[in-house]
């Protein structure tokens, strides 16, 4: 029953909040958003939607210095329980969402009540990567080999993956061979996977009795294998941050 799962679920986040607002009190936590500055009439830059492009786009601009910037986001701020990895699912057809649902289709979704499922996208700053799974995967290199095929240069994955490893602070074990595809010092904090449940050992380990190669996600072989996760690391880092 759809009314029961909100409701359970309203009940789940507020007693998470509860908990959260003591743990984060207690190791110092202050809330990013409580520096505000009042509206300028002029701005350099307005940046519509405070997600992760729109975020950085804003915090990049804002690097300059001299810059006035102004970023719009349509949601709140971010609630406490998004700084715990994990606990996204609560976030889900929540206030951090703009709780869109898909279209009932007449081939998919037939089990579920009126052939449509509830389709999260964020709403807060942060946008998506404040609800997120934080498993980060790159795009494929033939995606971006391909589009540098159509005719646009500099965007292969050559091209492309200094920028990936720049970004990154990879926590794995760097070597010759992890540190091709893998960078340190960058912002976003990356490792393999520290946990996994018995049901995701057991997927790997089918995988490799079928043949496939466990690899890492983000480095030579990016298919025909079995991928072992790899995400952000620490409390969840959301671009609203
Ligand atoms: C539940 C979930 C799990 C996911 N898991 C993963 C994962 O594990 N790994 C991964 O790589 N990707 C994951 N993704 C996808 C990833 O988070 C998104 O692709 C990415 O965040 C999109 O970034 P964006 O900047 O394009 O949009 P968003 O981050 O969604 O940002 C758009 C922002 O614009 C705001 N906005 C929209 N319209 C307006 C307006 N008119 N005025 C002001 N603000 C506006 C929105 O509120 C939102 O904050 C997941 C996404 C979801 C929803």
């Amino acid at each position: 029953m759809p009314e029961m799962r909100t409701l359970v679920q309203s009940m789940m986040v507020v007693l998470v909040r509860l908990l959260l607002s003591g743990i984060l009190k207690e190791v110092g936590h202050t809330h990013p958003y409580h520096d505000i500055h009042p509206i300028r009439p002029v701005y350099d830059f307005i940046v519509v939607g405070g997600g992760s492009a729109g975020a950085v786009v804003a915090a990049r601009l804002a690097e300059e210095g001299t810059w006035r910037v102004l970023l719009l986001e349509s949601g709140g701020e971010a609630p406490l329980e998004s700084h715990v990895p994990g606990l996204n699912l609560l976030l889900s057809q929540g206030d951090a969402d703009w709780n869109y649902r898909t279209v009932p289709g007449k081939q998919s979704f037939l089990a579920f009540t009126d052939d449509s499922i509830p389709y999260p996208r964020g709403r807060v700053a942060g946008g998506s990567s404040t609800i997120n799974a934080l498993i980060y995967v790159r795009g494929n290199r033939r995606d971006f080999d391909n589009w540098e095929a159509m005719g646009n240069p500099g965007w292969s994955y050559k091209d492309v993956l200094p920028y990936f490893k720049k970004a990154e602070n990879y926590h794995g074990e760097f070597n010759n061979e992890t540190a091709r595809y893998h960078g340190r010092g960058g912002p976003l904090s990356v490792e393999p996977k520290r946990w996994r449940s018995p049901v995701a050992y057991g997927f790997l380990k089918a995988g490799q009795q079928l043949g496939f190669k466990v690899v890492d996600p983000n480095g030579e072989e990016q298919i025909d294998s079995v991928q072992q996760g790899q995400e952000s690391s620490g409390s969840q880092l959301h671009a609203g941050r």
